[in-house]
């Protein structure tokens, strides 16, 4: 275990100084905010996590309400499930039927919910890993496209099967998004993670998220939810948080551990 039961020191900075959103500590307490069993039972029963990291603990409660979110926690604090469970949770309330493996679904272009973006092909594929672990006892259907690999039998695949998250590079992604015979586009997206934000523009795909952002729907016709998450905000991060965060009403999450 990561942690022990007792939640180190944590720090938020709500930008409008509002009230501190309750914390919780603990997977099981969860279900109180109606996550779902299924997903719980991944987490608790699969998994084996009780208490949460502080970077989940800040970040799982917001994110639920579907407030934008800039993280800042440092590697190996447990920001992948900080992200990913309030997504699932999200998806699965906008179509409770995928709540339950046994949802009779035929896969439609229009499903794609979530995308996860990540600098790395290694790191989206452990994102897309975890992201199936959870999803395992529901319906939801989790496909990676990640440069280096047949896009061929992925686009063949997702035709198959689905797609409600997905976790992609951006080169890759802006590559499927550009050729229309892909079938790639998310018309019903409701949220989009950008995951190690810094490390992203350190590799230089600032030219592809904007793109990216430019292709998907615009936040003004769908109410679009946006987490950032890092291990360092250095100033190009600042600038790209700005693009892709709503001014006015986001969480940013800092934990000192
Ligand atoms: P980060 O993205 O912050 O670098 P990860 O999400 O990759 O961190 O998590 C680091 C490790 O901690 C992983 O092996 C993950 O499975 C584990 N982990 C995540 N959350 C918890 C938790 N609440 N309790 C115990 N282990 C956890
Ligand atoms: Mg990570």
């Amino acid at each position: 275990r990561l942690y022990s039961s007792e939640v180190e020191a944590v720090e938020t900075q709500a930008e409008d100084g509002a009230v501190p959103t309750t914390e919780l500590t603990n997977f099981a307490d969860l279900s109180q905010l109606g996550v779902h069993r299924n997903l719980l039972d991944a987490v608790i029963k699969d998994m084996r996590y009780d208490t949460m990291t502080p970077v989940q603990s800040k970040t799982i409660n917001p994110a639920l309400k579907g407030t934008d979110i800039v993280a800042q926690a440092k590697t190996g604090t447990g920001k992948t499930l900080a992200f990913l469970l309030p997504l699932l949770q999200r998806m699965i309330e906008e179509d409770p039927s995928l709540a339950s493996r046994r949802a009779s679904r035929s896969a439609r272009s229009d499903d794609i919910r979530g995308i996860v973006l990540s600098p790395t092909r290694e790191l989206a594929e452990q994102i897309a890993e975890e992201a199936r672990r959870l999803t395992k006892h529901t319906g939801l259907v989790v496909q990676s496209a990640v440069g280096g690999t047949h896009k061929g039998s992925m686009l063949r695949q997702t035709q198959r099967q689905g797609c409600h998250l997905l976790v992609a590079t951006p080169g890759r992604l802006y590559d499927l998004l550009q050729d229309p015979s892909s079938g790639i586009e998310a018309p019903n997206l409701a949220a989009m993670v950008l995951d190690e934000a810094d490390r992203m523009l350190d590799v230089g795909f600032e030219k592809e998220l904007a793109e990216i952002t430019r292709c998907l729907p615009s936040r003004d016709e769908k109410i679009r939810q946006t987490m950032l998450v890092s291990a360092t905000i250095p100033n190009d991060v600042i600038r790209l948080a700005r693009t892709m965060v709503r001014a006015d009403d986001f969480e940013f999450v800092q934990t000192i551990s």
